[in-house]
């Protein structure tokens, strides 16, 4: 195999090594992202629970201090009973203490509702606050990872940097100069093989005059997709 075609090789499987480090390296923000989506809806969850359980709370709060107001009440009505002298306003007296008994009543059966609700929220409540303990811990190492490995590409992507310094200032100017227009789309592979007289690159035939000038290991382009050519050695 030609030099040329060798170094180039060389220079190539280091860009390629490049590449595919900043490909992952740029999975990174939304991988983060969707973690701290993920977070956000468990949080949401937790907070979904603890409402629903401390407005059951609040329920049974209210209706006890109900029911100490109408016990209250009925206290104040029968210190008001013992002072009534005429029949009727009595009558009617009673009938407003037996309005408040049958107020109290509903009130504790309500209560006794709200007692049922509260265990189930209670228990919905711990245990959607456990998940979420264990799945922030679980986010959080996933991001302390994600983190290091953002580290790692970009030390990496740094040293196969200068590395391929090294490799590129051996390529005459010119060729280095078509690689790095075939590099710089992003897609492909800038250098690449020719087998069966087909591209590597694009998978289309080449014309038998480019396979002629492939195998003498001349700089020649893809008739189809512009890329650089190089034989197979086992053509
Ligand atoms: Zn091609």
């Amino acid at each position: 195999m030609k030099q040329w075609i060798t170094e180039l090789l060389a220079l190539q499987e280091i860009d390629m090594r490049i590449r595919g480090l900043r490909t992952r390296l740029t999975m990174i923000p939304e991988e983060m992202s969707k973690l701290e989506k993920e977070l956000k809806i468990e949080k949401s969850k937790l907070d979904h629970a603890k409402e629903s359980f401390v407005g059951i709370e609040l329920e049974i709060k209210k209706r006890e201090s109900g029911i100490k107001d109408q016990n209250e009440t009925m206290k104040k009505y029968n210190t008001q009973s013992a002072q009534i002298k005429k029949n009727d306003e009595y009558r009617a007296m009673m009938h407003e203490i037996e309005n408040v008994k049958n107020k109290i009543s509903d009130i504790e059966t309500e209560q006794l509702g709200f007692m049922d609700k509260i265990e189930v929220a209670k228990n919905a409540f711990k245990s959607e606050e456990k998940l979420f303990k264990d799945r922030e811990k679980a986010i959080a190492e996933e991001e302390n990872e994600l983190r290091e490995l953002e580290g790692k590409l970009k030390a990496e992507i740094e040293s196969q940097t200068s590395l391929r310094e090294e490799f590129s200032v051996k390529i005459s100017p010119d060729l280095l100069s078509i690689y790095k227009r075939l590099l710089s789309k992003k897609t492909g592979i800038p250098l690449v093989d020719v087998y069966q007289g087909i591209c590597g690159n694009c998978h289309l035939k080449l014309t038998p005059q480019t396979v002629n000038t492939v195998r003498k290991e001349m700089q020649v382009f893809c008739d189809n997709c512009g890329h650089l050519l190089y034989p197979r050695e086992t053509e």
